[in-house]
């Protein structure tokens, strides 16, 4: 066991916490598997962390046993709060739990650095938080790093490499910044209720600063341009992009006729700076 308190199918049904589709919740009742979680986070001694979604609080019992500095945690489904009450009481001041929405509730004032966030996210949110993380208005974000669950299939895209299906926005905006690596697999039936797919936790450790130079504006933009038609030769998929954009892409070395799935980071970066106005 990793703390006194009760075994989560207890805490469930002591406090009716049935799982909510309308608030995407597939709990992790084994312990074990939660503190392991909690570890692929790194040594988290002299940090606070960031869960969004503890629900009955399997990831956040993890996090505290494996020794969180402090846990702020933030829930929507009021029904969670008691089970949460009863944490906190275990690890006197070390947990804070907000009840409210994570898309709209501004941690920063409640966190000290050095911050890392662990999740097991709702997946109808997931991407968007990913993504809200991933650009901040300046770099270095205020987290360190993020450990969060998602659908194996959205696992893949954020590690995907350059000439994979599953390559396009997602991994180049992360991986721009940021090392990101799938650190555990999971089947369904690790969930209760067990969703229809599989999941994976992903790894993501911000870098001081991004890989290569770019105007991050610009970078999303002929990213996003790309990948729009990703089955289009680049020099019609970015024709909105620039009127000369032949020129452009011989300047940064890209072939007119390449697709959007064969070209690497580095060179999108380069792209973004030979379209600086
Ligand atoms: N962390 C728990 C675990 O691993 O068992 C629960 C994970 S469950 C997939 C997602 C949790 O996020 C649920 O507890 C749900 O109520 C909560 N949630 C859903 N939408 C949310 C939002 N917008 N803000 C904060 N929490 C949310």
């Amino acid at each position: 066991m990793i703390d006194t308190l009760p075994p989560l199918r207890d805490v469930i049904r002591a406090h009716d916490l049935r799982a909510k589709k309308s608030f995407g919740q597939n709990f992790l009742l084994d312990l074990n598997l939660t503190a392991r979680i909690a570890r692929s986070a790194g040594d988290l001694r002299e940090v606070d962390v960031l869960e969004v979604g503890p629900g009955p609080g399997g990831l956040t019992r993890g996090l505290l046993a494996s020794g969180a500095r402090r846990v702020l945690a933030i829930e929507k489904d009021a029904r969670c709060l008691p089970a949460l009450a009863e944490i906190e009481a275990a690890y006197p001041g070390r947990l804070q739990v907000i009840e409210g929405d994570a898309l709209t509730i501004d941690p920063l004032k409640y966190l000290q650095a050095p911050v890392r966030v662990v999740a097991n996210l709702p997946y109808n949110i997931g991407t968007e938080l990913l993504i809200r993380w991933m650009t901040p208005a300046t770099w270095p974000p205020f987290w360190e790093s993020l450990t969060l669950m998602f659908q194996r299939e959205v696992a893949e895209r954020i590690v995907a490499r350059p000439g994979t299906k599953a390559y396009g926005r997602l991994a180049l905006m992360v991986q721009w910044r940021a090392d990101a690596q799938i650190v555990l697999g999971l089947p369904p039936e690790a969930f209760t209720p067990a969703p229809k797919v599989s999941s994976a936790v992903v790894h993501i450790r911000r870098l001081e600063s991004p890989r290569y130079p770019a105007d991050a504006a610009i970078l999303e933009r002929v990213i996003a341009a790309g990948f729009n038609q990703r089955r289009k030769m680049l020099r019609a998929a970015l024709r909105s992009v620039h009127p000369q954009i032949e020129d452009k892409l011989l300047a940064a070395n890209i072939a007119p006729t390449a697709r959007a799935e064969e070209i690497d980071l580095a060179r999108w970066c380069a792209l973004s700076e030979v379209l600086q106005p």
